[in-house]
Formats: C-alpha cells, structure tokens, sequence
C-alpha cells in the first residue's frame, strides 16, 4: 500500500524512532510497514525513504540502486574524506539544499530477513544513508545544509486512492470507505465497499450484489478466496492479517453471471490515481 508522505511540521518527524527487534522483525505488522516503505519508495521521485516519514516511527529505511531495505542501521565514517553535495526530500517539498557529508561510510543494520548487513558505501548512496539515518534521530536535512534555495521538483505524488465510475468516499475517523458502485445495475444493484484503515490497508471487502450471481472479485491479478457470492445478499471478504496491498495501477473487478451464462464485468475501479 502507498502511503502518504509525512511532511516537515509533522512531529513525528521530529521523533527519534524506535529499533526493531529481532524477534518482531518476522511479524506481520512489522513486515507490513516494510512492505509499505517499499511500495511507496517505489512510487516516488526519491533515492531513499525512512518509515517515520510514512508515520512509522521505527528503525527502517529504503535505499535505492539496488532496493535494499535496512533495519536498526548504524553509520559510521570510513577516513576523513568530506564534500558537498545538493540534497532534496520529500518531507520538505520545493526545497533543496547543500550539505556537507562523509564520502564515504560502513553500514551496518540488518536485512529484513533478519540477517547481519555490513558495507562499505561510497558516493551517492553513502550520502542517501547518512539522509535517510538522519530521519531516525528526527533530523532533516534542511537542519545540516549550508546553503537553501527553492526546487519544484522535489515533490511526493498524491497519495493513491481507487477511481473509476462510481466511487465513492467516506471517511469516519481512522476509516476510510470506498464504495465502488456498478456503473450498469443488471437487476439491481452491485457494490463493492472497501474499508481502509489509517495505515492505508484494505481490511475487508464488502460485496452486495443484486438480482444476478457475482462470480468473481479480483483485485488486478489477486482473486480473492472466496468463490460463491450468493445472489441478493451481502457477502464479505476479509483480507487476512496483513490486508491487501493495492499498488498503482492495481485494478478491481466484479465479474457477474448473467441469466443466459454469459459472464458480464459490472464494476471496474483502479489505482492509478
Ligand atoms: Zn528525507
């Protein structure tokens, strides 16, 4: 799941962030904020990502070139070599900034497996581990930079949220409810409720179909477990522990059985916001 962008302001940010354990490591939840660092990472214009700017204040961050994920890393300068170089973030839109760095650093963390990481960085991705470190301890870089000026480039895109014909959104606290309505009614009508939690996952999946058998839900390529959806009844799917992951450009689909056998898809909604 994408995940909003935390931006400068927001206290957390400001927060020192909390290790993670070995033995919380392989929980889902943990493994669930992994996963949405990445996906999000994954979405944005950006060299790297710390949890506590998806409002996850642990030890975890997202390196790019190769995407490596490191757990409680610790930094630590190889010789004296220091230089200067332009730094952005997308916790601090339209901003970017010269900051003086150690060229080169040992990186220690662990692996989300749990396994022991440890090299030697040089360059660019030394300077993207001592940023996205930095974010652990609560400081942004605009607190080390020498020099600041103004970059529209540095942006995060709008978070992701499902459109298509139909959709609708209702927000109730921590809740977020998409209703996703068939756009052609075929004996009645057809929805589909998504409930999103704050962290962003799908938890459950509501279907209410009408006069005609719904076949299948699917979320782009994921069919849901559930075969029977009986007709005039509401049915619901929940998703597991872990929730679904809707990325961009994911798409839901519900396919019902028509009188005479044919197959119809009735409701349509992506992700490509
Ligand atoms: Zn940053």
């Amino acid at each position: 799941m994408i995940r909003k962008v935390l931006l400068d302001g927001d206290p957390i940010l400001r927060q020192v962030a909390r290790p993670v354990t070995l033995d919380e490591l392989s929980s889902p939840a943990i493994q669930g904020v992994i996963d949405d660092l990445v996906s999000t990472f994954k979405s944005m214009p950006a060299a790297g990502l710390a949890a506590p700017q998806i409002g996850e204040s642990l030890c975890i961050v997202v390196i790019d070139r190769p995407i490596t994920v490191l757990v409680n890393p610790v930094i630590t300068p190889v010789g004296t070599d220091t230089d200067s170089s332009y730094e952005g973030c997308l916790s601090v839109p339209g901003k970017r900034g010269e900051v003086l760095r150690p060229q080169t650093v040992r990186v220690q963390a662990m692996t989300r497996e749990g396994k022991m990481f440890d090299q030697v960085w040089t360059k660019f991705r030394a300077i993207v581990v001592q940023h996205e470190v930095d974010h652990l301890m609560g400081v942004l870089y605009t607190d080390r930079a020498t020099m600041l000026f103004d970059d529209s480039s540095v942006h995060a895109p709008a978070p992701r949220e499902p459109r298509g014909t139909g959709v609708q959104v209702r927000e109730t606290g921590e809740r977020k409810t998409f209703v996703i309505e068939s756009p052609k009614p075929v004996g009645g009508s057809q929805h589909v409720t998504f409930v999103f939690h704050s962290n962003g996952r799908v938890t459950s999946l509501r279907v209410q179909p009408g006069g005609a058998r719904i076949t299948s839900v699917s979320l782009s390529n994921v069919r849901l477990k559930r075969r029977d959806y009986p007709a005039g009844a509401a049915t619901q799917v929940i998703c597991g522990d872990r929730g679904l992951h809707v990325a961009a450009g994911d798409q839901l689909r519900i396919e019902l059985m028509m009188p005479k056998g044919k197959r119809k898809i009735v409701a349509e909604a992506d992700f490509d916001g």
